[in-house]
């Protein structure tokens, strides 16, 4: 039997914001219908060419004709927009206005794509070699989701598990603070108890469940990260882990502080946390034997 010819996308023109394709490319501001639709707007030329270079699916590409002329990309969206047809998206022509009132900025981006979601189910994750794995126990705040995501891009990390009710890494937001760095990494959702089942698998495994905690017992730079497959498990920003995730993990990590704050914000010590813990993997530096 012959494979069915591929769709080649379409290309429009839109000037008005009240255009239904428009009204519901806005729509996707709210949670509730990026949800329904499995789709996320993402802005910019560098998040769509990742996007598509890692195979997510955009199913609309929008750009503003006067802008791309303006910053001489014309050629580069050009190409961009001629993948992106030939893999079944369609392209819609617009204008600077219409992209300020999707993306709700001044100064849009002179590109836009709508995409399809995706994520990696919990049951695919098995501790492996020198894996690194983010955890966020309820992580409220876009901004830092996305900055997490993008520090475990930059540091090799395989991926951030979002454990019970998270902030939606697919909000606007959160995906512009991710700076591309979400199409490079796996990113997995799931709920308080079946996370700790599979902490408690993945210690079966030979992985260790690092938290970290106000009242951690061990200096952070104490602990060998280099033992085997590692997560890395943070807190909320208001509350902290959780007793029960807390009582999950392998060791309750502290990490030093000298001033007068009582805490570090949750991407900074995300960050701190993983540069360790990659710094003992990757055997970086001299004092790692
Ligand atoms: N009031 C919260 C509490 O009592 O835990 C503060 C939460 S803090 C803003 C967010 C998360 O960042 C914490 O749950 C922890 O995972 C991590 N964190 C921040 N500072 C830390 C530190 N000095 N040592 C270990 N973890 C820290």
């Amino acid at each position: 039997m012959s494979k069915p010819t591929p769709r080649i996308g379409r290309v429009e023109e839109i000037s008005s914001t009240a255009n239904p394709r428009i009204k519901s490319i806005k729509g996707l501001a709210a949670k509730k219908n990026r949800d329904r639709e499995g789709l996320f707007v993402a802005e910019g030329q560098k998040l769509v060419t990742d996007a598509l270079e890692k195979n997510w699916t955009v199913r609309t590409l929008l750009y503003s004709r006067q802008a791309v002329q303006d910053t001489k990309l014309q050629s580069a969206v050009e190409a961009l927009a001629a993948q992106v047809r030939s893999r079944g998206g369609d392209v819609l022509i617009t204008n600077n206005k219409l992209l300020t009132s999707i993306t709700r900025k001044d100064n849009p981006q002179a590109v836009v794509a709508v995409m399809q979601q995706m994520q990696t189910p919990l049951e695919r994750i098995k501790a492996a070699g020198n894996q690194c794995w983010v955890a966020l126990d309820r992580v409220r705040d876009p901004g830092n989701l996305g900055t997490i995501i993008r520090t475990a891009d930059a540091l090799g990390a395989q991926g951030v598990i979002l454990v019970g009710e998270s902030t939606d890494p697919f909000a606007l937001e959160s995906v512009r603070a991710t700076m591309g760095s979400l199409f490079h990494i796996k990113l997995v959702r799931t709920d308080e108890i079946q996370f700790i089942e599979f902490c408690d698998d993945w210690k079966k495994q030979g992985g260790s469940v690092t938290g970290t905690h106000l009242k951690g017992a061990v200096d952070h730079r104490e602990i060998d990260y280099a033992q085997g497959p590692q997560i890395v498990l943070m807190g909320n920003e208001q509350s902290g882990l959780s007793d029960a995730l807390a009582g999950a993990c392998s060791s309750l990590a502290l990490i030093a502080m000298d001033g007068a704050a009582d805490s570090l914000n949750l991407a900074v010590a995300t960050g701190i946390m993983l540069f360790e813990a990659r710094r003992h993997q990757l055997r970086i530096g001299n004092d790692i034997t």
